[in-house]
């Protein structure tokens, strides 16, 4: 008979089971900026596991900027937008990226989670509908459970099959909202966004998508994959962690919609806003994005993306679909040989990260690596 475990020993026996199952995550201690070259447990690697795509993230001009915040208005602001932490800084970037995207507002949120959380809980209930890419983000996939509306998961980028889930529930949901990630984030492929944007216009639905891994980094002056496709989301995520190199995400669409989330959004209203320190880096980036810099970076980042792509495809590991954002796959497919790669890789002084379901689906663990500018 097995014995059921006492109450505070619960967390062990879980613990012991992901460990025998080889599921059990473990934190490895960076040291350095975070550039191309890290400390990962005091030993110097290549990074291929960074998201700071344009390599912005220890840029001098980003701390600089938050240094001067910092010694102004401090390191806290001690409480959430709606009550007393909502500084001329804020608002002075959320114009800025409305008027990067050229759209008519913009409001910040403290990361692409809560960007993603909030928006989607806000923006559907129980009586609508959402159609979700079986791909998209975990932050996605909770907001989705979050908001309490039915949810229709598509296999991924097909939109044959999403064109059928529309029909038949057109007429029955009161309304439909069609969310996806612009890039994928553990295959670096892109979604189909004129094809979704058809569908969204042919059934009155919603697009929601996902700039994640585009913002700052792809398309056009850095304005996105939506931007390069010339496709309009009516709800656009971006995020401030990766390109950008700072901290945070941001929705951009009409006035009424930013208005509307933020009289709405539990994961706006109900958190303290980011600290203005971080928020003057993240202008400082913006202003980097948009000028010359950026572009070379923009440019350096595309070539490199192009070498490893060339390199991938002669070693014949080229993913299909994969080879034109930042995110490169290899598949492994096994869930304990991906981890041996990995850091059989690390004992060559080279940090590309292992990944496994849950983060991706059963029986496709892959090592993950990202390139910077
Ligand atoms: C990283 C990521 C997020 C979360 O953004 P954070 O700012 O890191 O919280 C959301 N969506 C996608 C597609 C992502 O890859």
């Amino acid at each position: 008979m097995t014995q059921k475990p006492v109450a505070a020993r619960r967390w062990r026996h879980a613990l012991r089971d992901l460990e025998a199952r080889k599921l059990r995550r473990r934190l490895r201690t960076v040291a350095g900026a975070g550039g191309r070259l890290v400390e990962l447990d005091g030993q110097p690697v290549l990074n291929f596991s960074s998201n700071s795509y344009l390599g912005l993230a220890d840029h001098p001009a980003m701390a600089e900027a938050a240094r001067a915040a910092i010694a102004r208005a401090g390191v806290g602001t001690g409480a959430s937008r709606l009550i007393v932490g909502n500084h001329r800084e804020h608002e002075l970037l959320e114009s800025e990226l409305a008027a990067f995207h050229d759209r008519s507002a913009a409001l910040l949120f403290n990361s692409g989670y809560n960007a993603n959380v909030g928006t989607l809980q806000a923006l559907a209930d129980a009586d609508d509908v959402i159609f979700s890419d079986a791909l998209n983000h975990a932050s996605i996939i909770d907001g989705c459970r979050l908001s309490r509306a039915r949810v229709v998961v598509y296999p991924h980028n097909d939109t044959a099959a999403l064109a059928e889930r529309m029909k038949s529930e057109h007429g029955s949901a009161r309304r439909m909202l069609v969310v996806t990630d612009s890039v994928f984030s553990m295959d670096g492929d892109r979604a189909p966004l004129a094809e979704l944007s058809r569908l969204c216009s042919e059934f009155d639905a919603v697009l929601m998508a996902d700039e994640a891994h585009a913002s700052g980094a792809l398309g056009p002056g850095g304005r996105g994959a939506l931007a390069e496709a010339g496709v309009r989301a009516e709800v656009q995520i971006g995020t401030l962690g990766k390109g950008f190199g700072s901290f945070g995400a941001y929705v951009t669409g009409s006035s009424d919609l930013i208005e509307y989330l933020l009289n709405r959004a539990r994961s706006f209203i109900f958190t303290t806003s980011l600290p203005v320190g971080v928020v003057a880096a993240t202008r400082a980036a913006l202003r980097l994005i948009q000028g010359e810099e950026g572009q070379a970076r923009r440019a350096c980042l595309h070539e490199h993306i192009e070498h490893f792509r060339a390199g991938l495809e002669s070693l014949g590991l080229l993913v299909p679909d994969s080879g034109t954002t930042a995110i490169f796959p290899v598949m492994v497919r096994d869930d304990q040989a991906v981890m041996e790669c990995s850091e059989r890789l690390l004992s060559k002084g080279i940090y590309a990260q292992g990944i496994r379901p849950p983060t991706v689906p059963i029986g496709t663990a892959r090592l993950r690596f990202t390139v910077m500018a």
